[in-house]
């Protein structure tokens, strides 16, 4: 038997086009090669279980040959192999049907298709100028088939002999394609692709170190030699065993807090193991840690249209035939089976946390920290996960303790509900910097939760939304009987005028460049006679701004802080005497007549602004000559960290004046 024939192929010649426009992914060819003798392999077991073949099995594995100098690599198998007809039908017709199909439907994206398009067989061109079969069936009589293809549509199909069961593709490397001709290389796509196949998967043999360089052991190279652990029952894995697989994915990693294995067949075909890396902040995150196969072959490690964004972060294997390959990403998205698939893993991960936050809830706490940012992404990110994490996420206080969000509420509800019935969770975002402060809140008999990730100030903003009655401030964004507010408060009477003063004075002595709103207030007499504070929803946006969350306006504005002026502290009550006694009224000097003349009023509107000045200039000598006033509001400034160099040396040296006055 010896025919030659044209491929029965629409597009008239494919080679050219599979090679121009799936450039970028050429390395799948031997992917694909293998999977094809890995199908072949099973069928053969599948068929001797089931009585229909009774001879001899032999030794089932694929092997893998490379001789780099003549640039030949062969995919060998002893599966089904196929007949005359079967290679007729499957690789000139049908193989090559599909591949024409495929191009046609998708010829407008090609170039924004990745990888997984499933060209099967015909991969094989993308690297190869000649292709060869040799296959023997498995069927009783079966005779050796050749078929040979240079790249052309034509091929040609001969008799051969084949003494043993299986299939034999040769590949003859392009010059251009040499690198597929390297061992390195077709170890490491080996390792990629073919890392957990069902079935042994050789290339060569295992290496020593022996005599200053490697040598080849007696022992075959099998690359899937660990056990793809998701394929297993959970029921009969330990703990040990998922952390040993984890390590042997990732042997880079620190070990992981938590880990879910999935495992569901009906209405989609999905299983894998997802584990809950420890990430401290952003700059740790690591995405494209979840790989993605399809019946145990390695598909891709990014899954990003797959699962929710927040999922990426979580590390693991997700093993699904239902995910469709051949499509491009953009298509993935509105897939009926992706949207299920990607709905059924966050509700996996939910429940997986919520049955840790039951079950575990001491090793939840301890490792909390680590989970956190991953657990706030996602409520931040996916609405349904919020709503479900509302119940196991935890929040930490200043004193290291966790609450769940309902039980917190329920804890400081007596104490910290304000006159508007709203219960205020008091937070602090730096437990060093504003001591003072929480110190402040918990002389009150207060809790301060500490909420100091990178995510924290939208994360706050979303409880306020999700929780009903509650709002959240800031341990140092107001004195702390303002933050919580327990009936209307006696407001200090002051006159405009005295305002206007109190503005003046307060702004003379604080550091240029920010904006302040000075305003007087009763804190009561043992409280501090000044009080700087920066508004709770300013600060927000700000924050947020600063991490790219828009709201840039808010972004580019000065510092503002509100200066609270403590009218019941008695060294406040001694500089506004000392005030009245330095510093005369301003001058008031009566309204021109409505009907004097334009020179009359502009005189009269000049002696103002004169006397507005003069006064003004007053305010600031007596500002600048009352040490203690110097002093207190240095105070201020220091419980927010804003004292620094020269400022701060001259308050230390103000202090040891003001210490040496009053002893010596
Ligand atoms: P697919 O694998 O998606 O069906 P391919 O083009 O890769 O498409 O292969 C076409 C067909 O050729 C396969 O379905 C199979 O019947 C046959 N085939 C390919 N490789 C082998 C092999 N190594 N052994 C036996 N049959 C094979």
């Amino acid at each position: 038997m010896s025919t030659t024939g044209k491929i029965g192929v629409t597009t008239e010649n494919i080679f050219p086009v599979i090679k121009k426009f799936l450039y970028s992914d050429h390395e799948i060819f031997l992917r694909e090669l293998v999977a094809n003798a890995v199908d072949a392999t099973q069928k053969m077991k599948a068929l001797a279980s089931s009585g229909e073949f009774k001879g001899e099995l032999g030794n089932l594995q694929v092997e893998i040959q490379l001789d780099e100098d003549a640039k030949v690599l062969k995919i060998i198998d002893n599966g089904i192999g196929m007949t005359e007809e079967e290679v007729d039908k499957y690789i000139n017709q049908i193989a090559f049907s599909s591949a024409g199909e495929f191009l046609e439907k998708y010829k407008d994206q090609l170039s924004s298709i990745i990888g997984h398009f499933g060209l099967g067989f015909y991969s094989a061109f993308m690297v190869a100028k000649t292709v060869t079969i040799e296959t023997l069936s498995w069927k009783d009589g079966a005779k050796g088939v050749k078929w040979t293809c240079d790249g052309s549509p034509e091929y040609k199909m001969e008799s051969c002999e084949k003494a043993d069961r299986g299939t034999v593709i040769t590949l003859q490397i392009d010059e251009e394609e040499k690198e597929y001709a390297e061992k390195g290389r077709i170890q490491g796509l080996l390792n990629k692709y073919c890392k957990f196949m069902p079935v042994p998967v050789v290339f060569g043999k295992e290496q020593e170190w022996k005599d200053g360089k490697y040598v080849d052991t007696e022992k075959d190279n099998v690359i899937n030699k660990i056990e793809p652990l998701w394929a297993k029952k959970p029921s009969e894995l330990k703990e040990e065993d998922y952390m040993e697989f984890y390590r042997n994915l990732y042997p880079m990693q620190e070990d992981p807090l938590f880990y879910i294995h999935l495992n569901v067949d009906y209405p989609f075909n999905l299983t894998g193991i997802l584990y809950f890396p420890k990430i401290k902040n952003n700059v740790e995150i690591s995405r494209n840690k979840i790989q993605l196969y399809c019946n145990q072959m390695f598909v891709t490690d990014s899954v990003d249209n797959i699962v929710p964004d927040f999922l990426t972060l979580l590390h693991g294997v997700i093993d699904s035939p239902d995910i469709p390959l051949n499509v491009s990403r953009s298509y993935l998205q509105s897939d009926a089976n992706v949207k299920k698939i990607s709905t059924y893993i966050t509700k996996k991960v939910a429940d997986r946390l919520d049955d840790i936050f039951k079950n575990e809830r001491q090793a939840l706490e301890e490792k909390w920290d680590n989970l956190k940012l991953f657990i706030e992404y996602g409520m931040l990110s996916d609405e349904k996960f919020c709503d479900r994490a509302m119940k196991f996420c935890l929040l930490k206080n200043t004193e290291g303790k966790y609450f769940g969000i309902e039980d917190y509420r329920k804890a400081i509800e007596t104490e910290q509900t304000d006159k508007d019935k709203k219960v205020v969770f008091l937070y602090a975002t730096d437990a060093q910097a504003q001591y003072s402060f929480i110190e402040a809140a918990k002389g009150k008999g207060y809790d301060v939760l500490l909420l100091d990730c990178q995510l924290d100030s939208h994360f706050v903003n979303l409880l306020e939304t999700k929780l009903e009655n509650v709002k959240f401030a800031r341990v140092d964004s107001d004195s702390i009987d303002n933050l919580i507010l327990k009936e209307e408060k006696i407001r200090p009477e002051l006159s405009e005028a005295e305002n206007a003063d109190l503005g003046v004075i307060f702004k003379t002595v604080l550091p240029e460049g920010n904006e302040y709103f000075v305003q007087a207030d009763n804190l009561g007499e043992t409280a501090a006679p000044v009080l700087l504070t920066q508004n709770e929803f300013m600060r927000r946006y700000r924050e947020m701004s600063a991490m790219g969350g828009g709201m840039n306006f808010y972004g580019e504005m000065p510092s503002s802080y509100n200066v609270t002026v403590n009218m019941q502290n008695p060294l406040i009550a001694k500089i506004m005497e000392a005030k009245m006694a330095q510093v005369k009224p301003e001058d008031v000097i009566p309204d021109a007549d409505k009907d004097a003349s334009e020179e009359v009023k502009k005189t009269v509107e000049d002696a103002k602004a004169a006397a507005s000045q003069a006064h003004r200039t007053e305010l600031q000598s007596f500002a600048r000559s009352n040490e203690i006033l110097k002093q207190i509001t240095d105070l201020a400034l220091l419980s927010n960290g804003l004292l620094t160099g020269k400022a701060l040396s001259d308050f230390i040296s103000r202090s040891a004046k003001v210490i040496e006055d009053a002893y010596l």
